[in-house]
């Protein structure tokens, strides 16, 4: 099979309204709606670093997917067009069908349409580039964190990276813990609903990928704040805790990476209607501390002593 084949037989763009030229030119058009600004973002897999190379096409096809719509979610953006460009060292149709397969369900389940991408032999490498609409000059940005506001999470945290170590045989958990820690880590699920619907009144957003701790430690640097956390109100799904010990749950929760949950801040005056997007878009969310201006992140364990961090997360060239 070549290149062409690949293209011809396997890629092609679904109908939407705003797609003017899909796949098969040198480029896709694509007419933006009045009153919306467009946001993009780009996030490449690499085998061996971000996934096993022995990973299923359906779990790859979700993973790379599921982290770019991620992205969109982080900024309380609508996920709309998606270029797909592969290395791969040869063209396997069956791996190939089942990937593409899973990817056009997945690109349907997310609301996303193929608009185009690049094919080239190499070593498995999957990089996504996306792009969606906001209500123009709205965006949950990094550096809106204001002093006093609360601090929340998604969902749960540190199942991703239990998962990995479940997978690398570093530990052995129960098997149905075991079972939701690694479908956490292959099939993460964007928070997309949950962050368009936080949009109206929450300051700053980001996704959790590379680990709590140091994500959150970006929202805190880029508004020029500091924040206290609360160890005991970390969300994590029921029995981690026990079964990984005080020490690895804690490395898993703050310092684990690929939960892709979204941390945000809001008004403590919107308590009330950050509730009322969780049960809309149908996620947990937990407040685990307070933005303050002390311009460093205070990790607070039961007794209130200060929790110190060898570690932020992960650091791809540290
Ligand atoms: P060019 O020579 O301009 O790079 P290509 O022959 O690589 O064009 O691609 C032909 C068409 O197929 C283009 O519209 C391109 O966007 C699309 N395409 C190529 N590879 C992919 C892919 N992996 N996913 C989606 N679209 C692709
Ligand atoms: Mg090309």
């Amino acid at each position: 099979m070549t290149e062409f084949d690949f293209i011809r037989q396997y890629l092609k763009t679904r109908q939407g309204a705003e797609v003017v030229l899909g796949i098969g030119d040198d480029a896709a058009v694509i007419r933006p709606r009045c009153g919306f600004d467009l946001c993009f973002s780009s996030d490449m897999l690499v085998g061996g670093r971000h996934f096993f190379i022995d990973e299923s096409p359906e779990d790859l096809a979700w993973k790379v997917l599921a982290v770019n719509v991620s992205d969109m979610a982080a900024m309380g953006a609508e996920p709309k067009w998606v270029l797909l460009s592969v290395a791969l060292p040869y063209l396997d149709k069956h791996w190939l069908e089942r990937f593409c397969c899973r990817f056009f369900e997945l690109s349907e389940k997310f609301g996303v349409v193929l608009i185009g991408g690049d094919t080239t032999k190499g070593e498995w490498v999957f990089n996504i580039t996306i792009a969606g609409e906001l209500p123009e000059g709205k965006a949950l940005k990094r550096s809106a964190a204001m002093v006093g506001d609360d601090i929340w999470v998604s969902g749960q945290l540190g199942s991703a990276a239990a998962g990995l170590r479940v997978k690398q045989n570093l530990c052995v958990l129960p098997e149905n813990l075991s079972a939701v820690c690694i479908d956490k880590l292959l099939r993460p699920e964007p928070r997309v609903a949950l962050g368009r619907l936080i949009l109206p009144f929450a300051n700053a957003a980001q996704d959790v990928s590379d680990g709590l701790a140091q994500d959150l430690g970006h929202i805190l640097t880029a508004s020029g704040v500091g924040a206290e956390i609360f160890v005991e109100a970390l969300p994590s799904v029921s029995g981690l805790r026990e079964e990984l010990g005080y020490e690895n749950w804690l490395s898993c929760v703050l310092s684990g990476g690929d939960d892709y949950e979204l941390v945000f801040t809001a008004p403590h005056t919107c308590r009330r209607r950050v509730e009322e997007a969780a049960e809309h878009s149908g996620v947990a969310v937990t407040r685990i501390g307070t933005i303050n201006d002390t311009g460093r992140l205070n990790i607070k364990e039961k007794d209130g002593s200060e929790l110190k961090l060898t570690s932020l997360g992960f650091d791809h060239f540290g």
